[in-house]
């Protein structure tokens, strides 16, 4: 394929797990694989928790596609898995291949959390690794990868958006809302966000749907995809929810369900593939 004169794009988003908290996950209410990005050539993997890699052979995806590995902080709900990942996209860890992406406590050794979370055997198998902080950015195979801030018990949560050369795509994972985390996820298509609870119930460190409604308002994206459910939410349960967002903001707002594969090229065009409520 000739890229040089052909857009870079994310085509389709994969939920591989839209379960998220201690309990879920320990429970597997629903799964627990973050999410996947199918790229022209290859495949992003973002936060794959446990079970990850287990959903996405199930799924029928190819593991060897997989050339990305984004990672937004060491909780296990997000990282579990990755070390398989990147033996995928090492193909076995025998070519120096890929992109490893993370928080700093994902891949250093920091203050207060000791070692990183993926091991130092597999932060030197991909061709890059960068370890990130709100604001820094790389670019790879032409799509830019900014973290953005988050605000979490690991204090080196960070967000990621990704820009390909038609769509921008803000993800926020556990966070508090404040309005300082929406630096950076303005002019956003589509934006995901780890909705752990239901109406206004909060829980420090992470997002109600009170808070998705705020964020959604101050982002104004396009799109709008809730994930990343607790047990209560789970009761809510998050359809119903992601209703009463999108009657509030008056922005298309999906509940993600385990499998569920969205088209993002094609979201944005007047024929709303994305109309499910
Ligand atoms: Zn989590
Ligand atoms: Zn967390």
């Amino acid at each position: 394929m000739n890229l040089i004169n052909t857009l870079v794009m994310i085509k389709e988003l994969i939920v591989l797990g839209s379960g998220g908290s201690r309990m879920v996950t320990i429970k597997q209410e629903r799964r627990t694989g973050g999410l996947a990005f199918i790229i022209d050539d290859g495949i992003f993997v973002l936060d794959p928790g446990p079970g990850s890699i287990t959903y996405f052979n199930q799924l029928g995806l190819n593991p060897f596609l997989v050339k990305g590995i984004l990672i937004s902080h060491r909780h296990p709900d997000h990282y579990t898995d990755a070390e398989i990942y990147i033996e995928a996209a090492t193909r076995g860890a025998n070519v120096k291949r890929g992109l490893l992406i993370g928080a700093k406590s994902v891949l250093e050794h920091v203050n207060g959390l000791g070692h990183p979370a993926i091991s130092i055997y597999h932060k030197c198998l991909p061709e890059i690794v960068k370890s990130m902080s709100p604001g820094d950015s790389v670019i790879y195979n032409r799509i830019k990868i900014t973290a953005l801030k988050s605000i979490h018990t690991d204090p080196y949560t960070i967000g990621l958006r990704l820009d390909d050369e038609k769509h921008s795509i803000s993800y926020f994972p556990d966070t508090e809302f404040d309005e300082e985390i929406i630096k950076g996820a303005e002019n956003t298509d589509l934006l995901i966000l780890s909705v752990l609870r239901p109406g206004n119930q909060k829980f420090p460190y992470h997002l109600c749907i009170d808070d998705a409604i705020k964020m959604v308002k101050l982002i104004s994206p396009k799109k709008v995809l809730i994930t990343h459910f607790g047990t209560r939410m789970l009761r809510a349960p998050p359809e119903k929810e992601a209703e009463r967002m999108a009657k509030i903001t008056g922005i298309n707002t999906i509940a993600a369900t385990d499998g569920i594969r969205l088209p993002i090229a094609e979201a944005f065009k007047p024929l709303d593939l994305w109309t499910k409520n």
